[in-house]
């Protein structure tokens, strides 16, 4: 028994998952004929009470997507110094858009709207144009830290009075309007686009949205086609999308109380200095001198047990749909005997 917990984009369909996928009728997508895809679209967008969505290969294309509709080349984008849109998607921000960041440090991952204020470029000729915020929600270096939903709030007003841009990445947001009690429509009012994805938390193989009003998301359809991501019969992959909205985000919480299970057996032990707050399904520790990330990492996999070791110093676990409880206490065991 492998028990892993690299990620949460490493589940396999389930049997009811395939079943949904080999029964998806379809058709060119291109052409805008896949009943499947129209169906997650649509379905996308009223569970958030915005206009459209677009269908798209992954969460970084989805990203990279808005990116590009919101700016133009040599504009500044706002966002947190541990953000995906930054760290993770190759320098797309400048290879795509051609735009330029301000990079916050925020509370883990998480910026503020006196932060962004302070931010945001004066209307100088020296100076680049801001022209969007992001956030990520929840943040995936932070720990799986969730906003409030006040600030979210509150940046959304400062975005308005200033002409800018409010865009979510929410490849986890599933976990946080589980964990926080929270509405998607809620998120569908505050932000002007919105990024989630199914293919991490959710157990989808592929596939990420990309959500917001029509004209934008028409305009995003363009940039798709553009970078290469106007699928066929991509329908087989919709309907595991349309089956996991439907069947799996309810569990999420149940990946959120395992998190915090393991978490309180890695806090106890002598060679962990910190770990992160668990507030999802996410769990970063750091180690004090004793040990190196990779040294643990290596330590765990003799046990079957596979992390990620994300800096030196910092380990990082993800619970998701293909961790079961056998694991969980399996995992709990294994910590528990580590010197
Ligand atoms: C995984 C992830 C994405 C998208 O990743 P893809 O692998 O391109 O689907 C975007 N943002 C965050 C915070 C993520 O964790």
């Amino acid at each position: 028994m492998i028990i892993d917990f690299r990620s949460d984009t490493v589940t396999k369909p389930t049997p009811g998952m395939m079943e949904a996928m080999m029964k998806a009728k379809v058709g060119d997508d291109v052409f805008g004929e896949d009943p499947s895809i129209n169906e997650l679209e649509n379905l996308t967008a009223s569970m958030f009470g915005m206009e459209a969505a677009l269908f798209c290969p992954s969460g970084t294309m989805t990203n990279q997507i808005a990116i590009k509709c919101h700016t133009q080349p040599g504009d500044e984008v706002i966002c947190d110094e541990s953000s995906h849109i930054y760290q993770y998607e190759g320098g797309g921000i400048a290879f795509n858009s051609g735009a330029s960041v301000k990079l916050l440090h925020g509370n883990t991952g998480r910026i503020n709207v006196e932060q962004v204020k302070a931010a945001i470029n004066p209307d100088d000729v020296h100076r680049a144009h801001t022209s969007l915020v992001s956030l990520e929600n929840t943040s995936n270096r932070g720990g799986g830290s969730c906003y409030d939903f006040n600030e979210i709030i509150k940046l959304q007003t400062l975005c308005k009075e200033n002409g800018l841009g409010f865009h979510l990445d929410g490849a986890r947001l599933w976990n946080a309007l589980v964990a926080k009690n929270e509405t998607a429509k809620q998120y569908g009012e505050a932000f002007d686009s919105i990024s989630v994805c199914l293919s991490k938390s959710l157990g989808c193989p592929v596939g990420s949205l990309l959500i917001g009003k029509k004209d934008f998301i028409k305009k995003a359809r363009r940039v798709r086609k553009a970078f290469g991501g106007g699928m066929r019969q991509a329908g087989f992959i919709a309907a595991a999308g349309i089956y996991a909205l439907e069947n799996n985000i309810d569990r999420l919480q149940e990946d959120h109380v395992n998190a915090k299970k393991i978490a309180e057996t890695i806090t106890k032990k002598e060679f962990v200095k910190m770990v992160l707050p668990v507030e999802t399904n996410i769990i970063i520790f750091e180690l004090n001198d004793s040990i190196t990330a990779p040294e643990l990492v290596s330590k765990l996999k003799l046990e079957n047990i596979l992390g990620y070791a994300i800096a030196p110093n910092r380990v990082r676990l993800v619970l998701h749909l293909d961790i079961n409880t056998e694991m969980v206490n399996k995992t709990i065991d294994v910590f528990n005997e580590l010197k």
